[in-house]
Protein backbone atom coordinates (compact mmCIF):
# COMPACT_ATOMS: atom_id res chain seq x y z
CA UNK A 1 0.00 0.00 0.00
CA UNK A 2 1.29 3.93 -0.96
CA UNK A 3 -0.21 6.39 1.03
CA UNK A 4 -0.95 9.04 -1.61
CA UNK A 5 -0.69 6.48 -4.59
CA UNK A 6 -4.70 7.43 -6.46
CA UNK A 7 -5.13 3.20 -7.34
CA UNK A 8 -4.59 2.59 -3.49
CA UNK A 9 -6.59 5.20 -2.62
CA UNK A 10 -9.35 4.03 -4.73
CA UNK A 11 -9.17 0.70 -3.19
CA UNK A 12 -9.09 1.88 0.21
CA UNK A 13 -12.36 3.67 -0.76
CA UNK A 14 -11.03 7.12 -0.22
CA UNK A 15 -11.57 8.18 -3.37
CA UNK A 16 -14.90 7.63 -6.00
CA UNK A 17 -14.53 5.01 -8.50
CA UNK A 18 -17.15 2.82 -10.68
CA UNK A 19 -15.63 -0.36 -9.48
CA UNK A 20 -17.28 -3.62 -11.46
CA UNK A 21 -15.11 -6.06 -9.97
CA UNK A 22 -13.34 -6.98 -7.11
CA UNK A 23 -11.39 -9.99 -5.23
CA UNK A 24 -8.96 -10.43 -2.61
CA UNK A 25 -6.46 -10.23 -5.15
CA UNK A 26 -7.50 -7.68 -8.00
CA UNK A 27 -10.27 -4.43 -8.47
CA UNK A 28 -11.46 -3.18 -11.66
CA UNK A 29 -13.17 0.14 -12.02
CA UNK A 30 -13.69 2.38 -15.66
CA UNK A 31 -11.15 4.47 -16.48
CA UNK A 32 -11.83 8.32 -15.62
CA UNK A 33 -10.68 9.64 -18.97
CA UNK A 34 -12.05 6.33 -21.45
CA UNK A 35 -10.48 6.36 -25.09
CA UNK A 36 -13.11 3.36 -25.86
CA UNK A 37 -16.70 2.62 -25.42
CA UNK A 38 -15.40 -0.26 -23.12
CA UNK A 39 -12.05 1.08 -21.03
CA UNK A 40 -11.83 -0.40 -17.68
CA UNK A 41 -8.57 -0.42 -15.34
CA UNK A 42 -7.54 -3.86 -13.96
CA UNK A 43 -5.81 -3.52 -11.28
CA UNK A 44 -3.73 -5.43 -8.32
CA UNK A 45 -4.81 -4.71 -4.38
CA UNK A 46 -0.98 -4.99 -4.01
CA UNK A 47 1.26 -1.84 -4.76
CA UNK A 48 3.60 -2.78 -7.61
CA UNK A 49 5.30 0.48 -9.92
CA UNK A 50 4.50 -1.57 -13.06
CA UNK A 51 4.90 -4.81 -14.95
CA UNK A 52 8.49 -4.09 -14.85
CA UNK A 53 8.46 -4.59 -11.38
CA UNK A 54 7.45 -7.30 -10.84
CA UNK A 55 9.62 -10.94 -9.86
CA UNK A 56 8.54 -14.51 -9.98
CA UNK A 57 6.42 -14.69 -6.80
CA UNK A 58 4.09 -12.34 -8.44
CA UNK A 59 3.66 -14.74 -11.53
CA UNK A 60 0.79 -16.48 -9.96
CA UNK A 61 -1.26 -12.64 -9.47
CA UNK A 62 -0.31 -11.21 -13.43
CA UNK A 63 -1.65 -14.59 -14.71
CA UNK A 64 -4.82 -13.85 -12.15
CA UNK A 65 -5.08 -10.06 -13.87
CA UNK A 66 -5.17 -11.47 -17.30
CA UNK A 67 -8.35 -13.76 -16.02
CA UNK A 68 -10.12 -11.02 -14.11
CA UNK A 69 -9.80 -9.28 -17.67
CA UNK A 70 -11.47 -12.10 -19.48
CA UNK A 71 -14.12 -12.52 -16.69
CA UNK A 72 -14.81 -8.61 -17.54
CA UNK A 73 -15.01 -8.89 -20.98
CA UNK A 74 -17.45 -11.08 -20.69
CA UNK A 75 -19.55 -9.41 -18.47
CA UNK A 76 -19.29 -6.16 -20.24
CA UNK A 77 -20.48 -8.20 -23.73
CA UNK A 78 -17.31 -7.27 -25.65
CA UNK A 79 -15.88 -11.59 -25.29
CA UNK A 80 -16.88 -12.27 -28.86
CA UNK A 81 -16.17 -8.95 -30.58
CA UNK A 82 -12.85 -8.35 -28.97
CA UNK A 83 -10.71 -6.29 -26.83
CA UNK A 84 -6.92 -5.41 -26.34
CA UNK A 85 -5.26 -5.63 -23.19
CA UNK A 86 -2.30 -2.81 -22.82
CA UNK A 87 0.19 -2.23 -19.63
CA UNK A 88 1.78 0.67 -19.86
CA UNK A 89 5.47 1.22 -18.64
CA UNK A 90 7.80 4.65 -17.59
CA UNK A 91 7.90 7.48 -19.67
CA UNK A 92 7.98 6.32 -23.34
CA UNK A 93 5.26 3.52 -22.25
CA UNK A 94 3.21 6.53 -21.59
CA UNK A 95 2.74 5.59 -17.78
CA UNK A 96 0.75 8.26 -15.62
CA UNK A 97 0.09 6.13 -12.30
CA UNK A 98 3.10 4.04 -10.95
CA UNK A 99 0.18 1.16 -10.05
CA UNK A 100 0.40 -2.07 -12.13
CA UNK A 101 -2.63 -1.73 -13.76
CA UNK A 102 -3.88 -3.24 -17.41
CA UNK A 103 -6.14 -1.15 -19.55
CA UNK A 104 -9.42 -3.45 -21.01
CA UNK A 105 -10.59 -1.68 -23.99
CA UNK A 106 -12.72 -2.73 -26.35
CA UNK A 107 -16.31 -1.85 -27.78
CA UNK A 108 -14.45 -0.36 -31.21
CA UNK A 109 -12.22 -1.78 -33.56
CA UNK A 110 -8.45 -1.06 -31.87
CA UNK A 111 -5.85 -0.02 -34.74
CA UNK A 112 -2.16 0.91 -34.76
CA UNK A 113 -0.09 0.35 -31.09
CA UNK A 114 0.56 3.67 -30.59
P1 LIG B 1 -1.41 4.90 -17.51
O1 LIG B 1 -1.15 6.06 -18.39
O2 LIG B 1 -1.24 3.57 -18.18
O3 LIG B 1 -0.67 5.01 -16.20
O4 LIG B 1 -2.96 4.94 -17.21
C1 LIG B 1 -3.52 5.61 -16.12
C2 LIG B 1 -5.00 5.69 -16.36
O5 LIG B 1 -5.62 5.99 -15.14
C3 LIG B 1 -5.41 6.77 -17.37
O6 LIG B 1 -6.10 6.15 -18.46
C4 LIG B 1 -6.31 7.69 -16.55
O7 LIG B 1 -7.41 8.17 -17.29
C5 LIG B 1 -6.75 6.79 -15.42
N1 LIG B 1 -7.11 7.45 -14.18
C6 LIG B 1 -6.42 8.42 -13.53
N2 LIG B 1 -7.06 8.79 -12.40
C7 LIG B 1 -8.17 8.01 -12.33
C8 LIG B 1 -9.25 7.91 -11.40
N3 LIG B 1 -9.30 8.68 -10.30
N4 LIG B 1 -10.23 7.01 -11.65
C9 LIG B 1 -10.18 6.23 -12.76
N5 LIG B 1 -9.19 6.28 -13.67
C10 LIG B 1 -8.21 7.17 -13.47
Amino acid sequence: MSESCIFCRIIRGELPSTMLYQDQQAVAFKDIAPIAPVHILIVPRQHLESAAETTAENALLIGHLIRVAAHVAREQGIAESGYRLVTNIGKDGGQEVFHLHWHLLGGRQMRGLG
